[in-house]
């Protein structure tokens, strides 16, 4: 195995050797269900999914986990605001989430944890840190993980022990804690919050613990690779890191992957900032979600992505040629023998692909073996020098490597034609304009086409008839 990934706690580029030969176990911090995703937590999904779907390619059998925060503050601030429980709130965003997921084309994790579900591995992982000397409890209840007890702390994140900051998630003043660096495990129970009685008292786990407690419960105390946006390092992943290895006295994590910022208009883009985008919401405005897919996985994931109308273009155009060349090739009969040549051609895209993604998934030059192959065998076609033999060769070698792309129209599936997405479109403007006369008319022209569309709070969708609406 040929594979190497760059890991943020040694900094270097190094080869993956799975714990187990042969399989790779793989743990993405997700989404926190307090509201739509936007397409800058995306993009750190989409590069596991990449991570996943080329790791599978390479004939490595992977179990990737994701959790899904389902209670901390913004869901809990969220749910009251509305009058609601956070279960509802949760369900209602996790719904969306997937729905998003499955547009964007992303694996389905092989476990989609809920924090809310892993109470007892939580406490139980709580337990060890207190029996062990590296949990404290305060007057109020609450426990905290004494980073004193912990020397290594600070590693992954390069941080210098005595300067730290106060972990963003916990108010400095909020509990009395024995050291403002140290961090909350189990917070005690407050009015109005749910909580939960446990062999701890009552309360709720912090924000940290879940990951820890879920990946091992799925992946166990050391496995290979743990991915996330940049933005967690610190304090989120430095805290995974002590709070495991405190309790497991076992290495916790073997490769860090860290997927950096997507920006718009020159900042990250995060909800903080005002500049976010979401898939329903482009989606609506006549994006092609393929087109959305390769605008966020194009560049390499450890570079800034710039999100904006022009990235969205050159992606459309590209998601473009890729079809132009599948039609091209499905519907061309050549009457010449087969070019000895071609199958060269084709092997290089193949060996070329390889070597870039083996290298820290370079995508960037992957892609570019991707349309080198595109361009040659397009030549060929406009010589009519190919064979309808290598032809077919050629769409069986694009459709493999888009095992790892996820990028082609899904053989068998036509595209919507264009008369159709023109309806979807006049649809979404004129649910924009409020004008829901002509809106419940499109609906039906829609669905007399085989197109059903539903309305959610964050848009329309639309679905072929027939088919289950979470696909
Ligand atoms: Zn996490």
């Amino acid at each position: 195995m040929n594979v190497r990934l760059h890991d943020t706690l040694t900094g270097a580029v190094q080869p993956l050797e799975p714990f187990e030969a042969g399989h790779v176990r793989i743990y993405s911090c997700g989404p926190t269900v307090y509201g739509p995703a936007h397409v800058g937590n995306f993009r750190s999904f989409l590069f596991a999914d990449v991570l996943v779907r080329y790791l599978r390619w390479r004939g490595l059998r992977v179990t990737w986990v994701m959790n899904l925060t389902d209670v901390d503050d913004k869901i809990i601030r969220g749910a009251a605001q509305e009058g609601i429980g956070i279960d509802a709130l949760a369900a209602r965003h996790i719904e969306g989430f997937l729905a998003d997921a499955a547009t964007l084309r992303m694996t389905t994790p092989d476990v989609l944890p809920r924090a809310t579900a892993h109470i007892p591995q939580m406490v139980a992982l709580v337990e060890t840190l207190l029996e062990r000397g590296h949990a404290y409890r305060t007057d109020d209840g609450s426990i905290f993980f004494r980073i004193a007890s912990w020397p290594s702390y600070g590693r992954l994140a390069r941080l210098d022990p005595d300067a730290m900051r106060v972990g963003e998630r916990v108010a400095a003043d909020e509990y009395s804690k024995d050291d403002a660096r140290d961090f909350v495990l189990w917070k005690a129970v407050k009015p109005g919050e749910p909580s939960w009685e446990t062999a701890l008292g009552p309360g709720r786990p912090g924000w940290h613990l879940e990951c820890s407690a879920m990946s091992m419960a799925y992946l166990g105390a050391t496995f290979d690779i743990h991915t996330g946006g940049v933005d967690l390092v610190f304090p989120h992943h430095e805290d995974e890191i002590a709070q495991s290895e405190a309790a497991t006295g076992v290495p916790f994590v073997r490769t860090w992957l860290h997927c950096a910022h997507l920006q718009m208009g020159g900042r990250k883009m995060a909800k903080s900032e005002g500049n976010i985008a979401r898939v329903a919401e482009l989606l609506e405005g006549g994006v092609d979600p393929r087109a959305l897919r390769y605008a966020l996985i194009a560049a390499h994931y450890r570079t800034g992505l710039s999100f904006s109308d022009e990235s969205l273009g050159a992606a459309a155009a590209a998601v473009a040629r890729l079809d132009a060349f599948v039609t091209a090739l499905t519907t061309y009969r050549g009457e010449g023998p087969d070019d000895p040549r071609t199958p060269a051609v084709i092997g290089g895209a193949r060996e070329a692909f390889t070597t870039a993604m083996d290298d820290d998934l370079g995508i960037s030059a992957a892609l570019a073996a991707v349309f080198d192959l595109v361009r040659e065998v397009n030549r060929r076609i406009a010589a009519r020098s190919l064979s309808t033999a290598d032809a077919a060769r050629a769409l069986d070698a694009l459709r493999d490597l888009d095992r790892v792309l996820g990028l082609l129209p899904d053989a068998g599936e036509p595209e919507l034609a264009a008369d159709v997405r023109e309806l979807i479109d006049r649809r979404a403007a004129a649910r924009a304009a409020r004008d829901w006369a002509a809106s419940d008319r499109l609906r039906d022209e829609l669905a007399a086409s085989g197109i059903a569309v539903e309305d959610s709070r964050d848009g329309q969708r639309w679905r072929r008839a027939g088919t289950p609406s979470d696909a």
